[in-house]
């Protein structure tokens, strides 16, 4: 745990700062409680006492003003019943008010994760897998949970058991504590080597269940690969390998952890049994009162239990640190400015749709020596529809991206309207714009909720003529829960067609300025083609589009053709230009696909 950690962790108090009052409340009333604790065990010892001999004690009288006679047998048992009640009580605060303020901060702090996450520009994601990030939110925030709600609290509470503790001894006997502590030190010095050891090994272990989780993430959002590749055994082997590693670690680190149990065990009953003979000789020679062995005995169990503790709790509290650092390591991340605020009328910047790229150069950050797009440069009219055409990879999805600006250009600019893009804000600009995407995925809810995404302030009405123009109402129709028929998760239970004329509808309900049109590869039988044809063509109209053109005939009717050869622009023009170009890269792939079709037919 350095210094740096520490810092870094104690920035998680700025989410109890609000909170205080109550958060200092309840440390007070822990503090009272551990102390009566070791009142309490001292009372014990009086009664315990009171059965050998007459207590020769401190009178409480004195401190405590009572009525009570400290030689009485029913008093002393009065007084502990009394402390028992009130510390009873003031743990029952106690516990309502770590909760309320550590349940406050967690919804603050989960907030604030969920909120940086979906803020982050996409580059993350190229990066992240989904698994580590649900474990972020889930895990980890659980664990810092954890501290606020118990681990504070009760590493207070054993350090003053401890402290108290000890300066209790040492007032019953300097002799017998001094035996006690020579062990003391040399258990706590291992505790701490031990503890350290634990951490790592336990932090190795979560790192393996993190990636077995990612395994099963995996296999199961593709379990249509899995299946239609006959790899269930495969993946069963791949988690296997996965979770024997963790059994292995697991195990390992249980171990150490049983070795770790013994040796405090051994020092510490051992200590206790020297003790307990040093005390009965003590007693034998009436140097010593039998009430104060007997008290030095249980609060030497008290202290013993509070340090055996003491392990546990410094290894909930380093996992906590280490959850603290990762949910800060989030919160530190730069986001994209997007806005927060659902209020979408009061962000139109009014686009009327013409889009500039000049002298773009771009590479994913991920792999910045594959250059993507190279110096390309051409304009969009406002109302255009522009067709990109071009092999695999070459950075066609790459350009919806960037006018989406999931990415900004490494080099050279893209304007709306004339103005960088930067002038813009995000939101600003995206409210403006609609994707359809080649593999539509929809959200688990039903195909209203899923229509609604497109303007969630939408009447049922809109919603309606929405579907209406994707030509989506008749199959909706037919299904007997009509708009609340749930699409299941992901949108499986929807066939490709209908979810890409849902995502049109979506799209129709945004009314976007620019629509961006990543078209689907896989082929629809024709009629659906047709119908998702004529929706994207009324979708359209108007309307700026960008298609990733895998169709022909989008790519025919389109006003300009852009043709691009490896992050470059090799040809541009209409269909009838390009065709024109003597060996020219369109006609070359026009030609191919056309052969391809009739090949297929
Ligand atoms: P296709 O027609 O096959 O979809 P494309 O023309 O749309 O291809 P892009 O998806 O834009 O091509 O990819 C262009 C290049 O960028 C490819 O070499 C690809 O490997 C790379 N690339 C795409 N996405 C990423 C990413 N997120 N991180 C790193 N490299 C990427």
């Amino acid at each position: 745990m350095s210094r740096e950690n520490l810092k870094k962790a104690t920035r998680i108090f700025s989410y109890v700062k609000p909170y205080k009052w109550k958060f200092v409340i309840g440390i007070l009333l822990i503090t009272l409680s551990a102390l009566f604790t070791l009142v309490v065990t001292r009372l014990w010892g009086q009664l315990g006492g009171i059965g050998t001999q007459q207590p020769t004690g401190p009178d409480l009288r004195e401190y405590f003003n009572f009525e009570l006679d400290f030689s009485s047998l029913s008093d002393i048992a009065i007084a502990t019943f009394v402390l028992l009640v009130v510390q009873a009580a003031l743990s029952f605060i106690r516990v309502l008010l770590f909760a309320n303020v550590t349940e406050n901060m967690m919804l603050s702090l989960r907030q604030d994760t969920y909120q940086q996450i979906v803020r982050m520009p996409m580059q993350y994601f190229n990066e992240q897998r989904v698994g580590d990030l649900n474990s972020r939110i889930s895990a980890d925030i659980t664990s810092i949970q954890d501290i606020f709600t118990t681990t504070l609290a009760e590493l207070l509470r054993q350090l003053i058991i401890i402290v108290g503790g000890v300066l209790a001894l040492l007032w019953f006997s300097p002799t017998l504590t001094f035996i006690m502590l020579g062990t003391l030190p040399i258990v706590i010095i291992i505790a701490v080597i031990f503890g350290r050891f634990i951490r790592k090994l336990s932090k190795r272990t979560q790192d393996k269940v993190a990636e077995s989780n990612v395994i099963v993430q995996e296999t199961l959002t593709g379990i249509v690969n899995v299946k239609s590749f006959a790899n269930e055994a495969l993946e069963v082997m791949r988690y296997m390998a996965s979770i024997r590693e963790i059994k292995d670690f697991a195990i390992k680190g249980a171990k150490w952890r049983g070795a770790f149990a013994s040796f405090i065990i051994l020092f510490i009953f051992g200590a206790i049994t020297l003790v307990i003979l040093k005390g009965a000789d003590l007693a034998e020679d009436e140097s010593l009162a039998g009430e104060h062995f007997f008290s030095f005995l249980l609060i030497t169990g008290l202290v013993a239990g509070s340090i055996g503790g003491l392990a546990n709790l410094f290894g909930t509290l380093q996992k906590g640190i280490g959850a603290i650092e990762n949910v800060m390591d989030i919160l530190d991340q730069e986001t994209e400015e997007v806005a927060l605020s659902t209020q979408r009328e009061n962000l139109q910047p009014n686009l009327i749709g013409n889009i500039d790229f000049k002298n773009v150069v771009f590479h994913y950050a991920s792999r910045e020596e594959v250059g993507v797009l190279n110096d390309l440069s051409f304009s969009i009219k406002s109302g255009e529809q522009v067709a990109i055409v071009g092999p695999s990879g070459a950075g066609k999805s790459t350009i919806a991206s960037m006018v989406l600006r999931f990415y900004k250009p490494v080099s050279g600019s893209i304007l709306f309207e004339g103005k960088e893009a930067k002038e813009y804000s995000l939101t600003e600009l995206r409210n403006q714009m609609a994707f359809v995407p080649q593999e539509v995925i929809l959200f688990g809810g039903t195909i209203q909720e899923n229509i609604a995404y497109g303007n969630p302030d939408a009447s049922d009405a809109e919603i309606k003529a929405a579907a209406d123009q994707a030509n989506a109402t008749e199959f909706i129709s037919q299904f007997p829960d009509g708009m609340d028929t749930v699409v299941g998760e992901r949108g499986i239970q929807l066939s490709g067609g209908q979810r890409q004329r849902i995502a049109i509808a979506r799209a129709v309900l945004k009314n976007p300025t620019i629509l961006i049109l990543d078209e689907a590869t896989s082929s629809l039988d024709s009629e659906s083609e047709r119908l998702v044809q004529d929706a994207l063509d009324k979708l359209m109209a108007g309307r700026t589009s960008l298609v990733i053109a895998h169709r022909l005939s989008t790519v025919r009717n389109a006003t300009q053709i852009l043709v691009l050869e490896k992050g470059k622009l090799a040809e541009s023009g209409t269909h009838d230009d390009l065709m024109n170009i003597e060996n020219g890269l369109y006609k070359n792939l026009i030609q191919l696909q056309g052969t391809r079709e009739t090949f297929q037919k």
